[in-house]
């Protein structure tokens, strides 16, 4: 890397951001516009960790390190100046790679009779549906060379969780769905774990732009949910892809005072409506109103659907939803 794209590198990546993206909080402001905080690479106890953010530096004066925000990344990640220096453009710019593996995926789709089979057992029928959630597919060769091909040094598609230490596709055999952020993998073979997610965050609530406008929203726990729900044309559906909502999601779905239907998997344990019960609490207290829409046992919104449910049907569960 030439000292040039070093240089870029550093004026595109604040050092004050990337210490706060790693949960650094400044305790107090100090003249020309520096911050002083507890220092995140020793135990610290006094705030002694100054950030310059206007000369992109920073200076502990409890374990004496300072630096740029490439030796930020050095010590605190614990790794060598070019690992940290992918890391940094990882964190920059993961985005580009992932559009770019998203789009080969999506080409890939159609050459693959057994990938198509698969969306078809999963109820999923219409072009339109899998045009709006992007779906693809990984056969498990050529992504690599694809990637690079494109620029992508190998450095970066390991940082980012798209090939393996072998030099695999992470994604082999999977159905492919572009998040935010993110990558959402089904195994399509039952003899590998079904879900796959990169490293990092699973982002917002899915297609969250499109679904904030309604009064009413369908929240489901799974994509293949979304996709019988948004096929029978449920277009105010978002998936939060697990039980479990991020704090992210849970101020996204409490930013204004709506209805929430919570289709969750009827699992015979149980599990699926503790989560609904506890989710549907925490959504009342933030001013929403939250019903459950109550599935026969052992099934999900998909196998509801694929079971030969159908949008009249599945108005009529919502109507009949409990709080
Ligand atoms: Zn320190």
């Amino acid at each position: 890397m030439t000292r040039e794209a070093l240089d870029h590198l550093k004026r595109q990546i604040s050092v004050l951001d990337y210490l706060q993206a790693h949960d650094w909080r400044p305790v107090r402001q100090l003249s020309r516009g520096r911050w002083m905080g507890l220092c995140p690479l020793h135990p610290d106890h006094h705030p002694s960790l100054v950030v310059d953010p206007s000369k992109g530096l920073f200076y502990c004066y409890g374990c004496g390190r300072g630096g740029d925000v490439i030796r930020f990344a050095e010590i605190y990640h614990e790794v060598r100046f070019p690992q940290a220096v992918a890391m940094l453009r990882q964190w920059r710019g993961v985005a580009p790679v992932l559009q770019d593996a998203a789009n080969f995926y999506r080409l890939q789709l159609h050459r693959h009779g057994a990938a198509v089979d698969y969306l078809h057992q999963r109820g999923l029928r219409s072009p339109e549906v899998i045009d709006h959630m992007r779906i693809g597919y990984a056969p498990g060769a050529c992504l690599r060379g694809w990637l690079m091909e494109l620029g992508h040094p190998l450095a970066v598609l390991s940082q980012a969780g798209l090939v393996t230490s072998a030099g695999y596709d992470a994604y082999m055999r999977r159905i492919v769905f572009p998040l935010e952020g993110n990558l959402y993998g089904r195994s399509i073979s039952a003899s590998a774990p079904p879900h796959r997610f990169l490293p990092g965050s699973k982002g917002g609530l899915y297609f969250w732009d499109q679904v904030r406008r309604y009064r009413e929203v369908i929240l489901v726990e799974g994509l293949f949910d979304y996709a019988v729900l948004w096929q029978a044309g449920f277009h105010n559906v978002t998936c939060s892809l697990g039980t479990h909502l991020n704090g992210y999601q849970l101020r996204q779905l409490s930013d204004c005072t709506r209805t929430v239907y919570l289709a969750f998997d009827a699992d015979s344990n149980g599990s699926g409506q503790q989560a609904a019960q506890s989710l549907a609490a925490q959504l009342r207290e933030r001013g929403s109103n939250a019903l459950k829409v109550l599935l026969p046992e052992g099934q999900d919104p998909n196998s509801w659907f694929v079971q030969g449910g159908d949008a009249q049907q599945f108005q009529s569960l919502l109507e009949n939803a409990q709080p």
